[in-house]
Formats: structure tokens, C-alpha cells, sequence
């Protein structure tokens, strides 16, 4: 991801800072100083075999709700080493999420850490055993001995329920910070963290959520989207700052336009214009405007897009490799839609399985579509390497349907992986141009 933001609004920036220190700001001054920090645990973190996105995603929650991340921090299951984080880390932060070492082996070892980090003793909550042996009961399964450890914690503890495992996690305070302590599997700790520690912690901590919009787009590259924005910023009035971030997942761009303010009420109005200016200077291209959580991808447009116009869709993919077929059925509007997928080597096994009334891309979505008698047929032609007398990277897609027929070349040099993913998002396109005529 890269951060443009323009020289003004460094300019900006600076004397904001002066603002935040200003005691009439106290509420984003003590947002300011919130200090949220993260340990995960586990020594496969440490060593390689595991990528930490237990961090990655509570960081993005604690965005999403004005807070800051401001450390993250790894540690391996060594007990002096755990010591030392969470000692560290209550001395200076506000409250700690702490991710890991819950379960019931002998390299879990989060709660004693915990417990010899703050002088407490351990005890077996009566609450977090009930709550282990009843996961196990309501299974049909005997709860095995060594998950009663699972329920020592450390004295003073608030338990936090775990409907997904049969960890309990539980809170901590130490000194004026307060640490929560969450299971490593991911699906537990995102229920955990949802369900009982943001809502704690949005109790505890003012928070500024950043007024944020998405805006994601199909069919231009990231240098051209930030061409066709450049001056946006002209329209922020002073008092308001305005960030610009760029974000290319291939092929699609998105953008988020981030505005900060003290007044919310007008950074509110502030986005909601800078969205419309964006729009129309990004034009057709913009497929999707949301928040900041704006899920939607092209794939997933599309297929709203056709089932919503009562489309149904047959596609020949040899430039996309299937997947066409893969991307719609990956949503539900997108498996209404689809009909079938023939999926070929080249246009030879194409010619033997559709008979097609000629060679041409429009032939063969003519005939595919007839064969599986859908509303529009595509076909996506071409390779990343070289065929025949096309150089690689030589991409013709077509789309026919009640709306007409179209094609289109393309010419990609580029890896198997993103040909064929471009390849079925051209086909996509064609077939959501001739379902709006
Ligand atoms: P368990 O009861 O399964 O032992 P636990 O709370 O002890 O749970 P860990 O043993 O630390 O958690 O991790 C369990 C599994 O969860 C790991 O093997 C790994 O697959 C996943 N996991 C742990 N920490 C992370 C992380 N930071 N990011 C992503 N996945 C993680
Ligand atoms: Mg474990």
C-alpha cells in the first residue's frame, strides 16, 4: 500500500499536531495517547512457520474503531520471554491484546506467565471449567484431564467466553492497563475479540473513528487513478485533513479517501463530496463506494449485476483457465447465474466440443452459449506465453446476448496467475456491458 498525501497536507499535518497538544482538544488529545499494544505468542511465529495475522487483523479492527495499534510484538512460548513482553508493555500501555498459549499442552503457557508477571497466584476458576467441560458435554465427548488446565488462571482474572473453543480467554488489570487474553486459532480469537474485548475496550478508551470511504475500480492502473485525482485536496478546507491511499490488488485499484476533523458533522459532508468529485473523475470505471470494510470485488459486482438483470452465463475459457466459472461461484447471485463453463486447451478442443460458426472470439461465445442455453455466452482467447503467431500475453475476450456482441484485445505481458484472472475479469466486463443494453 503506498500513502500519497499531498504537500499541503503535510503542511496541515504539522499544525494539527500543535491543535492535538492544545488543552480545548482534550478528547482527540486522549485518543492521541491511547496506547494499544498487541503480543502474539507461539514459536512458530518466531521461527518462520507461521505468519501473524492474529495481529494483522485485531490492528485493523482497532482502525476501524478510531484506535491505534502502536507495537506489535512476537514472542516465542519461553516463559521469561513472555515475562518480559507483558511487563513492558503494562508499563506503558493503556490495555494489551494478547493472542496465544491458551490451549491445554505444555508450550501453553500464557496464563502462569501472566500471573508471575504481576506477582498473582493461579487459581482454577470454577467459570472457565464449567465453561471447557460443557463445550466438551455438548459434543458427546468426555472432557480428557489435561484440559482442566485450561481453567488455571491467574487470580482476579475476568473470564472471556470462547463459544468457539474450549479455551476460555480472560481479562487483566495491572496497574491502570488492562490486558486481554485471547486463544491463537484465529476463528476463536476474532469471535472473542468481537464479541468481548472491542466492546470492553471502546467502554475504557475514547476513540476517534476516522471518516473513511473505498472506493474501488476496474480498468485503469494505479498511476492513472492517481493522475485523475491529483488536486482532489483542493476542495478540503482548512482545518480538515485529507489522505489519499492507493491499494492495487490486481487487476483491481482501490482507493480510500481518509478525512480527519474535529468536527465530524463536516468531515462527514467533506467525504461525501470528495466521493462525488472521485466519481466523476474516475467515471465508469468506479465499480464499487463503500466504508472502509467495502468487501465487494469486481467478481462479486458482476454477478449482482447479471442476476439482477435476470442474465444467466455460459463461458469457453482458454485464456482464463476456468476461472470465470470459479469467480462466479464463489457468491450466491454469481451461482444463479452461471450455466456452465467449458474450460479448453485451445480453440481445436473448443471447435470439436461447440461446433461454432466460425473462429472468432464472438463465434465461440455464440456457440457456448447456445449449448448451454444461457442468456449471454463469453469466450476468453490467449496466453501468457506464446501461440501460434500471438505474442504471449495476447488476450481477446467476446461476449454475445440479447444486448449485442462485443470483443476486445488486450495485450498483457504478464504471469499465468494474473493472465488468467485479467482474462476472466475482461469477460465479466463484457457480459455486465451487454446485460445493461
Ligand atoms: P490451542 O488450544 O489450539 O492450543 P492456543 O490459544 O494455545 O490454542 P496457540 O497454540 O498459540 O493457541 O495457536 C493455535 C493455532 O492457532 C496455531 O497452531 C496456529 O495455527 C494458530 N495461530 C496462533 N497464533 C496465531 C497468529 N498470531 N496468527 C495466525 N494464526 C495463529
Ligand atoms: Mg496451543
Amino acid at each position: 500500500m503506498t500513502i500519497q498525501t499531498a504537500q499541503r497536507d503535510r503542511t496541515r499535518v504539522d499544525i494539527n499536531l500543535l491543535d492535538r497538544a492544545s488543552p480545548d482538544n482534550a478528547a482527540l488529545h486522549s485518543t492521541a495517547m491511547s496506547r494499544i499494544e498487541i503480543i502474539t505468542i507461539g514459536d512458530e511465529l518466531i521461527d518462520g512457520r507461521l505468519v501473524d495475522t492474529n495481529a494483522g487483523e485485531l490492528s485493523a479492527r482497532l482502525t476501524d474503531l478510531g484506535f491505534r495499534a502502536t507495537e506489535h510484538r512476537s514472542v516465542g512460548d519461553d516463559m521469561g520471554g513472555m515475562i518480559e513482553a507483558l511487563r513492558t508493555a503494562a508499563d506503558r500501555a493503556d490495555a494489551i491484546l494478547v493472542s496465544g498459549g491458551l490451549g491445554p499442552t505444555g508450550d501453553d503457557l500464557t496464563a502462569v506467565a501472566a500471573a508471575a508477571a504481576f506477582g498473582l497466584e493461579i487459581e482454577r476458576s470454577t467459570e472457565a471449567l464449567e465453561h471447557t467441560r460443557r463445550f466438551f458435554t455438548e459434543r458427546g465427548r468426555e472432557m480428557p484431564p489435561n484440559n482442566e488446565k485450561q481453567a488455571d488462571l491467574p487470580a482476579g482474572s475476568t473470564v472471556l467466553p470462547n463459544p468457539e473453543g474450549t479455551a476460555v480467554g480472560f481479562r487483566l488489570d495491572a496497574g491502570s492497563c488492562r490486558l486481554y487474553f485471547m486463544p491463537g486459532v484465529p476463528r476463536e480469537l476474532r469471535r472473542m475479540a468481537e464479541e468481548s474485548v472491542l466492546p470492553d475496550l471502546k467502554d475504557r478508551l475514547a476513540a476517534t473513528p476516522p471518516m473513511v470511504a473505498t472506493i474501488k475500480l476496474f480498468g485503469k492502473g494505479e498511476s492513472e487513478v492517481a493522475h485523475l485525482l491529483d488536486g482532489i485536496e483542493s476542495g478540503v478546507p482548512d482545518g480538515t485533513d485529507l489522505i489519499v491511499q492507493y491499494r492495487a490488488t490486481f487487476p483491481e485499484i482501490h482507493v480510500r479517501l481518509v478525512v480527519e476533523s474535529r468536527d465530524r458533522s463536516a468531515a462527514a459532508a467533506v467525504l461525501d463530496d470528495l466521493v462525488e468529485d472521485a466519481r466523476q473523475r474516475l467515471g465508469h470505471h468506479v465499480f464499487a463506494v463503500g466504508g472502509p470494510r467495502l468487501d465487494t470485488d469486481y467478481p462479486a459486482f458482476a454477478a449482482t449485476t447479471l442476476a439482477d438483470a435476470g442474465m444467466t452465463l455460459a463461458a469457453a475459457e482458454i485464456a482464463s483457465a476456468g476461472s470465470v466459472a470459479k469467480m462466479l461461484g464463489s457468491s450466491d447471485p454469481g451461482r444463479r447465474c452461471l450455466r456452465g463453463s467449458l474450460v479448453a486447451a485451445d480453440l481445436g478442443v473448443l471447435r470439436d466440443q461447440l461446433r461454432p460458426a466460425g473462429v472468432s472470439a464472438e463465434a465461440v461465445a455464440e456457440a457456448v452459449r447456445l449449448r448451454f442455453g444461457s442468456s449471454i455466452g463469453v469466450a476468453t482467447f490467449g496466453s501468457a506465453e506464446a501461440t501460434g503467431d500471438d505474442r504471449p500475453g495476447t488476450l481477446t475476450v467476446a461476449a454475445t446476448g440479447p444486448g449485442g456482441t462485443r470483443s476486445r484485445e488486450l495485450y498483457f505481458p504478464i504471469d499465468h496467475d494474473r493472465f488468467q484472472r485479467l482474462a476472466a475479469y475482461a469477460a465479466l466486463r463484457l457480459a455486465v456491458g451487454i446485460s445493461r443494453i
